[in-house]
């Protein structure tokens, strides 16, 4: 991340001055996407493209619900399994990766059990989830909590099987549970039961003495909930930032732009309370997991850093890219 430096000074110069101006530039969407672009870099380019470039949204309102990520329809076919399936990887001392190539699910281990977090598409339940627990040495049948960072069917359709099977307890925001339970008994995956239900004040989840803090990020979906918790490498503590939803499928209005900017800067501050120097996300292009996961693996020169390791700048400039195209957006529709 030398690379990144030069920027952060720069950026902390233009700050230091327009205080001391007092005069800063007017915002408009045009300089919002360039800051935006600038925030993302090299390193967060496929987060830039797919909010600022070409956001989901784009062709106006009533796509929301049919965007991409939505649950697809009951009767659609597998696709080739050579497409999605990725091998489990552990990645930090206390967190597997269980995810494909696509979405991400990560398996957090405590002394009491184990956090899932996302689960993925239905037919990728067995073979990355519990198949992918077995083959790293862990029992899915530890898994206490099932954390869904939205109800979409690429991130939630194995909650159902997880809460029937292993007990395990499902944690949603409250209106992505709304939405859930209206779901028929054939949607694929079937539908859980209403369980651990997280209002707009968030809530922190501790298991073996592990807090996940659970962040209401609303957006994406209203009930869009993000984590911040500790992951440890070779027995440094390290604190991620786990994005729970980032495309703009949602109905094209400003007041939805408002919103999902003010969670990104919510979020944000969150992250630099606690130092988180990771980000993450439940889509591989986001966070480049696939990648990152599998570098993992390689012996590190001494002093290198973990591959998904950066620093508190770099999250902070992560969820820049989201405040700063999300309010590009909604200056754009006035
Ligand atoms: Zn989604």
């Amino acid at each position: 991340m030398k690379g990144s430096l030069p920027l952060v000074a720069a950026v902390l110069a233009a700050v230091t001055l327009t205080v001391h101006a007092q005069t800063p530039a007017p915002m408009t969407p045009e300089s919002l996407v360039k800051s935006a672009k600038r925030a993302a870099g090299d390193e967060y380019a496929g987060t830039f493209v797919r909010i600022c470039v070409a956001p989901d949204n784009e062709g106006g309102p009533g796509r929301g619900a049919a965007g991409r990520g939505a649950a697809p329809p009951a009767n659609r076919a597998v696709p080739d399994r050579a497409r999605w399936y990725a091998k489990p990887y552990k990645v930090f001392d206390n967190l597997y990766f269980v995810g494909t190539k696509i979405h991400s699910s990560w398996a957090l281990t405590t002394t009491d059990g184990i956090v899932l977090i996302d689960t993925l598409f239905d037919y990728a339940i067995e073979p990355e989830i519990v198949d992918g627990l077995k083959t790293l040495g862990l029992d899915p049948r530890r898994i206490k909590y099932v954390l869904i960072s939205h109800a979409h069917g690429d991130h939630d359709q194995g909650a159902a099987l997880l809460q029937s099977r292993y007990g395990a307890k499902i944690v949603m925001g409250a209106a992505d549970w709304d939405a859930t339970l209206q779901r028929p008994a054939s949607a694929p995956g079937g539908v859980p039961k209403r369980d651990v239900v997280i209002g707009p004040e968030g809530t922190k989840i501790t298991l073996g003495g592990t807090t996940v803090d659970v962040i209401a990020t609303p957006g994406h979906t209203p009930g869009t909930l993000s984590y911040i918790f500790p992951v440890r490498d070779n027995g440094r503590s390290i604190v991620v930032a786990y994005a729970g939803g980032t495309a703009f499928n949602f109905p094209r209005r400003a007041e939805n732009f408002a919103i999902y900017r003010d969670s990104q800067r919510k979020f944000a501050a969150a992250g630099a309370a606690a130092g988180a120097t990771v980000v993450m996300s439940n889509h591989t292009e986001f966070d480049r997991a696939y990648d990152r996961v599998r570098i993992a693996q390689l012996p590190r020169a001494t002093g290198e850093k973990h591959p998904y390791e950066t620093d508190t700048a770099t999250v902070q400039r992560y969820f820049e890219i989201g405040a700063d195209c999300a309010e590009a957006q909604r200056l754009s529709m006035q």
